[in-house]
């Protein structure tokens, strides 16, 4: 057998407070004659955050609008008025969700790479480093702040630019940036971590590293949705951390059911990670019995609503495009049911749990 050599974040600080650090941490990474551009979810402009953010000289801010998640096109239109503008950037640094450190990441390997974004999505096709880039996130489950991916919904498909040059060069971890996440959106994005944990834990792909990193995420998941009685600033601690270890234990494994079908609905009806993975994942007690009635428990506790009825009056035409794109997601499968994953899931059954959805 041959071992994958994945790398990992080289440089992490945490900290309650540390995003004031930040000015020195890229300093010694400044190239003087070009600027950072740092890339923020639109939801600060205007905002405190926004006003703290350590520009000097030719430095940027590029406000996202992260109302559809990122596309191929946007990360292309946004290398190319870079390079216009500036020629090269000293670092890319993405301050937000997983939208927003996913466009980072792709943005900083576009700098350095030829053509569309589109062409790399898929494994291992970016050959040469990206721009230095830093990720900082303001809400916490999707693990993108330590993934060696950055998800792209492209002309022909949705899927992550993966690669050993994709991961970033630094991350700033403070749980002062998660105040102000909307309830039912900061539920739902937690919940990412959940479902991670649980498909990484129950998967064919399971071995000791990423069992030592899920085992820590869902036990921090459920201290703070199942036992603790209320949300304190703990909580946020805590869920940041359940992130970082949730993305560490499916980098040496995978996600399965939930991902692999809310990524058609993703691609057909634009549901967002979050939101999508609850909604499938609402529906799967057959596959992860202990996880789907937990997952329930969290939902009623936490008075959320998982929006039913989303598939309603799709045609057959719809359907395929769903069954298709989440049949394509191979290695989620196969870690969720084994090498015969579809004779377990046939396109019929599929089609049945999309029509429950
Ligand atoms: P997101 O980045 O879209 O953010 C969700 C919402 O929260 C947005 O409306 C945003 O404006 C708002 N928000 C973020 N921080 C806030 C704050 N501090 N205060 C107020 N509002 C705030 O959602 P997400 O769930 O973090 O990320 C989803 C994206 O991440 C998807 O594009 C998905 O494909 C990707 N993803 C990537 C990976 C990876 O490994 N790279 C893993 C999972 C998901
Ligand atoms: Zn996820």
């Amino acid at each position: 057998m041959k071992f994958r050599n994945f790398p990992m974040v080289p440089r992490v600080i945490y900290g309650r407070g540390s995003f004031e650090q930040t000015s020195e941490i890229i300093e010694e990474k400044r190239n003087k004659e070009y600027p950072f551009i740092f890339l923020l979810d639109k939801v600060f402009e205007g905002k405190e955050l926004s006003k703290r953010v350590p520009l000097k000289g030719k430095d940027k801010i590029i406000y996202l609008d992260t109302t559809d998640e990122p596309k191929t096109k946007g990360i292309d239109a946004i290398r190319d008025s870079l390079k216009d503008e500036f020629g090269t950037v000293s670092g890319i640094i993405g301050i937000g969700g997983g939208s927003v450190m996913d466009s980072a990441k792709a943005v900083a390997l576009m700098m350095t790479t030829e053509g569309s974004s589109a062409q790399y999505q898929g494994w291992d096709l970016i050959k040469v480093p990206g721009v230095y880039h830093v990720g900082i996130p303001t809400i916490s489950g999707t693990g993108a702040e330590v993934s060696r991916t950055c998800i792209l919904t492209g002309p022909e498909r949705k899927l992550g630019i993966n690669s050993d040059y994709t991961p970033f060069d630094q991350v700033i971890l403070d749980p002062a940036l998660v105040k102000g996440v909307e309830k039912n959106q900061a539920f739902f994005t937690g919940m990412d971590c959940y479902i991670h944990c649980i498909e990484s834990l129950t998967g064919t792909y399971l071995n000791a590293f990423s069992k030592s990193y899920g085992e820590k995420a869902l036990e921090l998941c459920q201290k703070i949705y199942v036992k603790k009685p209320v949300w304190d600033d703990e909580s946020d601690e805590d869920l940041m951390m359940a992130s970082w270890h949730g993305g560490m234990s499916i980098a040496y494994s995978q996600v399965g059911i939930a991902h692999a079908v809310s990524y058609g609905l993703s691609y057909l009806l634009g549901t967002h990670h979050g939101v999508g993975n609850c909604i499938v994942f609402d529906k799967l007690e057959e596959y992860y019995p202990e996880g789907v009635k937990e997952f329930k428990y969290m939902v009623e506790k936490n008075q959320i609503e998982i929006p039913q009825g989303i598939c309603k009056g799709l045609t057959d035409e719809q359907f395929n495009i769903m069954i298709n794109v989440s049949y394509g997601m191979v290695p989620l499968w196969e870690n969720a049911l084994g090498k015969d994953w579809q004779k377990i899931m046939t396109k019929d059954k599929l089609r049945a749990l999309y029509e429950e959805m």
